[in-house]
Formats: structure tokens, C-alpha cells, sequence
């Protein structure tokens, strides 16, 4: 991973992504949803995570057109990023739900366009060839997938034309996928975490605690912090204005390899949501 500022990753075909994005899952489609996303961007965020199942598109698209609208970006300044619900999905459903995808955003391109997750079956070959025709025909930007480990991406390697540029994945203290990272590192796939603060519920953990205090910064904001120093983009989600910003204001700090080590100990090989190893669109 090439680190271009404290902020900018560059990806394996040259795309570049904002370190730490805006994620959205487990919020309706709201007006509340559309605001958080365009306050998102007036805090910074200039990189914004949905997907097909979260029901959200349109409130996602609605917060970025209004942060378009007032001036605060360009469409060409978001890193937006959508998967799709692969459950079954043939070739051509699965071009048919980008345009959905497409149209529920009001965008005309998306940055970033992934497979949700790999199921129990190697049908995600085929939902990839469809990935792959949307890259060629340059209607997405970079495209990849979700919770994918070593022996799916070998698999999808195999008869892949064009390498992932990410691997989506549940990356957090208790969780910290050393092998599938090293995969993608070996192959030039960019990890990024979802589930990053392992959705609040480790945010009291005594040893990030202590490690927060020296910082003087939010639990929170030292596992974000250990995520990027991991070269891991992270997209946490909150719609509460105080954490949205908390969350990107972690380029003022270094956290030390000890402090790294002390973190990455916590590992349990714990999953807090689904292990893709038994998940099967239920
Ligand atoms: P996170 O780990 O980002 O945690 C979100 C929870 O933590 C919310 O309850 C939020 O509360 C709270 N929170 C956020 N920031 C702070 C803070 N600074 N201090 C205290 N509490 C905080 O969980 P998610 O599961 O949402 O994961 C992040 C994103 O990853 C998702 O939104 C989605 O975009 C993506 N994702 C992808 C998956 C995949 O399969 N590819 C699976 C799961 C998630 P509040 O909102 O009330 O402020």
C-alpha cells in the first residue's frame, strides 16, 4: 500500500481512496441518513460506504447530491463505494443491480463496486466476470470484494482478468485476519475494515482505555488510528455529529509500535458479525 498523505491510498490499478470513509449500515433510508451523509462531507469524509441490502441508497445519494448542490464537493472528489447482494445472482442480474444501484444513488458511476460476500458455492466467479465487464466497459472505477478469505480469493484468482483492488473485511482488536491480510498484501489487494469499532461494543476495553489516555484521544479514535498504521482503510459509521468528526480527527497522533502490538494482542480470532465461512445470505 502506497500512502500518499496521512489520508490518500492508492489502489493496484492507480484509483486512489480516502483512508478512512463514512460507513451506513443499520440506517434506514431517512431523511436523518441523507443529512448525516452531507455533514459527513462537511466534516471531511470524502469517501462513503452503502450496499444494495442496507436498503440506503437514496438517502446516501440525497446526502451527496445536497453536499454537491451547496459546493462543498465535486462528484470527482467522493470515493463512493456500493456491493452487491450476490445471493444467486447471474451475469446479467448482477450489471442489472449496479444500474439499480446506480439509479438509487442519482450517480452515474460509482468509485468503488464489490461482491458482498463469497456464500457457500463459487457462484461469485460469475457475479466477478459481470464486475469485471463493468470495469472494461469503464462504468465503475475500481471493483473488488467482501469478506472473501485465503481460499476464495485463491479461487477467484484462478479465473480472474483483473485482481480485486479491495478486500472488504471484519477487521478489529479481536479480529485480526493476519493470513487473509497477508494474501492480499502478497497480491496487491487493499484491505479495509468494516466493523472497525466492532459496532461500540469494545469501546471500554481497559487496554484501549489506557492506551487512549496517554493519546488523550477516544478509544475509538486509537483503533482507527491502529487500523491505518496496519495500512487497513477503515469505515466506521456513526450518526451522532460529535463521533462522525471524532472519527476522522486521527491524523494529529502516532501510535507507537508498542501501543501496535499491545492492540493487534487482543486478537480472539472473535468475529463480531458473520464468519463468511458459514454465512449464506440468510
Ligand atoms: P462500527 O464498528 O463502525 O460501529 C458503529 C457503532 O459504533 C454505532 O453504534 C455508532 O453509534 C458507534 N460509534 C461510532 N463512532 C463512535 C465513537 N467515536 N464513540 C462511540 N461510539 C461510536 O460498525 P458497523 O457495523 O456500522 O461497520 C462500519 C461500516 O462497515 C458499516 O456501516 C458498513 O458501511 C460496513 N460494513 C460492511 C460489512 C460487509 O459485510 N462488507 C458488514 C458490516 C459493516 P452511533 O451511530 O449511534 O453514533
Amino acid at each position: 500500500m502506497i500512502v500518499l498523505t496521512n489520508e490518500i491510498v492508492q489502489l493496484n490499478n492507480g484509483v486512489q481512496i480516502p483512508a478512512v470513509g463514512y460507513g451506513t449500515f443499520r440506517v434506514k433510508d431517512s431523511d436523518e441518513l441523507a443529512e448525516k451523509v452531507t455533514l459527513a462531507i462537511k466534516e471531511g469524509y470524502r469517501h462513503i460506504d452503502t450496499a444494495h441490502i442496507y436498503g440506503n441508497e437514496e438517502s446516501v445519494g440525497r446526502g451527496i447530491k445536497k453536499a454537491i448542490d451547496e459546493g462543498i464537493v465535486t462528484r470527482d472528489e467522493l470515493f463512493v463505494t456500493s456491493k452487491v447482494w450476490n445471493n444467486g445472482l447471474t451475469y446479467d442480474e448482477t450489471l442489472a443491480a449496479y444500474e439499480e444501484s446506480l439509479q438509487k444513488l442519482g450517480l452515474d458511476y460509482l468509485d468503488l463496486y464489490i461482491i458482498h460476500w463469497p456464500g457457500q458455492d463459487d457462484r461469485y466467479i460469475e457475479v466477478y466476470k459481470a464486475l469485471e465487464e463493468l470495469y472494461n466497459n469503464k462504468r465503475v472505477r475500481t471493483i473488488g470484494v467482501s469478506n472473501f478469505h485465503v481460499h476464495h480469493l485463491e479461487k477467484l484468482l484462478e479465473q480472474a482478468t483483473i485482481v480485486p483492488a479491495i478486500n472488504q473485511i471484519e477487521f478489529q482488536p479481536r479480529l485480526t485476519q493476519v493470513e487473509v491480510r497477508e494474501f492480499c498484501k502478497k497480491h496487491g489487494i487493499q484491505v479495509e475494515a468494516w466493523s472497525p469499532l466492532m459496532n461500540g461494543e469494545i469501546l471500554n476495553d481497559p487496554t484501549l482505555i489506557e492506551i487512549a489516555n496517554q493519546h488523550n484521544k477516544s478509544t475509538a479514535q486509537i483503533i482507527l488510528k491502529w487500523d491505518l498504521q496496519n495500512d487497513v482503510i477503515t469505515i466506521p459509521k456513526s450518526i451522532t455529529p460529535s463521533r462522525i468528526r471524532e472519527n476522522i480527527d486521527i491524523f494529529d497522533f502516532t501510535l507507537s509500535r508498542e501501543d501496535l502490538e499491545k492492540i493487534s494482542s487482543l486478537n480472539e480470532d472473535f468475529h463480531y458479525g458473520p464468519d463468511p465461512e458459514v454465512f449464506n445470505f440468510k
